[in-house]
């Protein structure tokens, strides 16, 4: 029997990826979403990027789902020299808008308000919070003197946190239109959307996707304070949630983000919205050939969180490790999902959206019949990837197997947990269809002989309406 892993593996492309062998190596390994950084790399990377995915998923069957991350309202410095500046503690440096390669002395920043913005003894982060420098005088206009309080190595375009400062920024910056654009341009399946706000930012990047008549699905970016005060609005938007744990370790004490990831992980599960855990989850291996324990047990509670998504930032962009760390993970998410308590435990079920009562009211009941009878699949039908995203969300034992007419989905549900999406347009009558399915999954090695396993589909089939079947067969 095929088997694979439920969790989802997110990674960043970059340098220490983009070779077509590399990347080959790291979807065998586990790979299920491509993400591009637009804060990194040129419209030519990334294109490379898109063109090898869809290479790779060409030659080997694969449905890689390709995520396009906007910067959004992030301060950023500009390019230091030599990649690498070293900023020492007790000295002073100042940070301009007029651009320079920055030295030890002088270093500018992407964002023109900055000396407008920040005020004398406010705190000044660098780099996911790992330097912290504090203003010590402002000219208004274009140039602020920091002392360095906590220092380190400054490499190139590292974000810039004000956590005591308002910026007046909007949420997609004119960067990002030019960058959602060129997304939408090669069909990516999700755009993540950096430091949201507020729904509204949801609304406006959902509207643009609509107009230019894409099937992109939004993930909000948690990284912000004002952003936890709008979950609920947020959660019932977004078509899915990243706890960006990066940004928002500096952006809220970072003593709360593990409180606020299980919050966030659970509210989803709820909402049936898929939920990616993000930054620093095997960072030593930037570096290292194996993880510290700590990192190991951070995967592996995100994965018992029920996680849809673990994901790789510089592990696998800059890293000197990208396959090895895609094994390392994979290992720890086959291990844990051995175990009992992440699936589906008769709980309440996900909220009930009245126009699809029908449907939900199937998939509940498909995933606590699965557990009943120790089905090994829940097979649906869908174009919109609905029940997929709805089964997914009971987080059932059972594998879920989506047979879709829909191109464009079969990539986007690389990202769902616990689905795999098969590509099917024969839908001739229910009882064929059925038939022809479970040939396809026994030839393939998904289900075996005398398994048992569960049928969603609305009858009649070729209506492809609502979901309104169960069925319980022996493959
Ligand atoms: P975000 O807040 O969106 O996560 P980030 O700067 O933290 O932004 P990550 O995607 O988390 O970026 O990647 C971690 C680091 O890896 C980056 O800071 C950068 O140094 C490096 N990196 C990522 N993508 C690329 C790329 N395409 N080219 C070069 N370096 C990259
Ligand atoms: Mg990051
Ligand atoms: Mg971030």
């Amino acid at each position: 029997m095929k088997e694979m892993k439920r969790t989802k593996i997110v990674a960043t492309m970059g340098p220490a990826s983009g070779a077509k062998e590399t990347l080959q190596t790291m979807i065998e390994e586990g790979v299920n979403v491509v993400r591009m950084n637009f804060s990194h790399g040129s419209h030519d990377d990334h294109l490379k990027i898109i063109h090898t995915v869809r290479e790779i998923d060409k030659e080997k069957g694969t449905h890689t789902a390709i995520l396009a991350d906007l910067q959004g309202p992030k301060l950023r410095v500009d390019e230091v020299k030599d990649n690498r500046v070293e900023l020492v503690a007790g000295k002073e440096i100042i940070i301009g808008t007029k651009k320079v390669l920055g030295t030890e002395k002088r270093i500018s920043t992407n964002y023109e308000h900055f000396a407008n913005d920040v005020k004398a003894g406010e705190a000044v982060k660098l780099d996911d919070g790992k330097l912290h420098l504090r203003v010590v005088s402002t000219n208004g206009k274009d140039e602020v003197v920091c002392k360095i309080e906590h220092g380190g190595i400054l490499s190139s375009k590292k974000g810039i946190n004000l956590p005591n400062t308002k910026i007046s920024l909007p949420c997609l910056t004119e960067k990002d239109t030019v960058d959602l654009e060129f997304a939408l341009e090669h069909n990516v399946d999700w755009v993540g959307l950096s430091f949201v706000r507020s729904a509204r930012d949801i609304i406006e990047l959902k509207h643009i996707i609509k107009q230019r008549e894409k099937h992109a699905m939004v993930i909000a970016k948690i990284e912000k304070p004002e952003a936890l005060d709008e979950l609920d609005d947020i959660i019932k938007e977004t078509d899915a949630i990243m706890v960006a744990r990066g940004d928002l370790g500096v952006e809220v004490p970072m003593q709360n983000v593990p409180i606020i990831q299980k919050d966030l992980i659970q509210r989803c599960i709820v909402a049936a919205k898929p939920v990616i855990v993000a930054t620093q989850m095997m960072e030593s291996m930037i570096s290292d050939i194996t993880p510290t324990r700590a990192e190991v047990n951070d995967v592996a509670n995100a994965v018992l969180d029920g996680a849809d998504a673990v994901m790789l930032s510089g592990e696998t962009s800059v890293g000197a490790h990208p396959i090895e760390v895609i094994k390392a993970m994979a290992k720890i998410i086959d291990e844990v999902e051995r175990h009992d308590q992440i699936y589906y435990h008769e709980t309440v079920p996900a909220e009930s959206n009245e126009d699809r009562y029908i449907s939900d009211s199937i998939c509940y009941n498909a995933c606590r019949l699965a557990k009943r009878v120790e089905a090994k699949a829940i097979i649906t039908m869908t174009f919109s990837g609905y029940t997929g995203f709805k089964v997914s969300s009971q987080r059932p034992r059972a594998r879920t197997y989506c047979f879709t007419g829909n191109r464009k989905i079969l990539t986007l549900m690389s990202l769902v947990w616990g689905v795999k999406a098969f590509y099917y347009d024969k839908m001739v009558s229910t009882d064929h269809t059925i038939a022809d399915i479970k040939y396809i999954l026994k030839k393939q090695g998904y289900i075996a002989e005398g398994d048992n396993i569960i049928n969603i589909a609305s009858i009649p089939i070729a209506e492809q309406g609502m979901t309104n079947m169960l069925k319980l067969s022996k493959a």
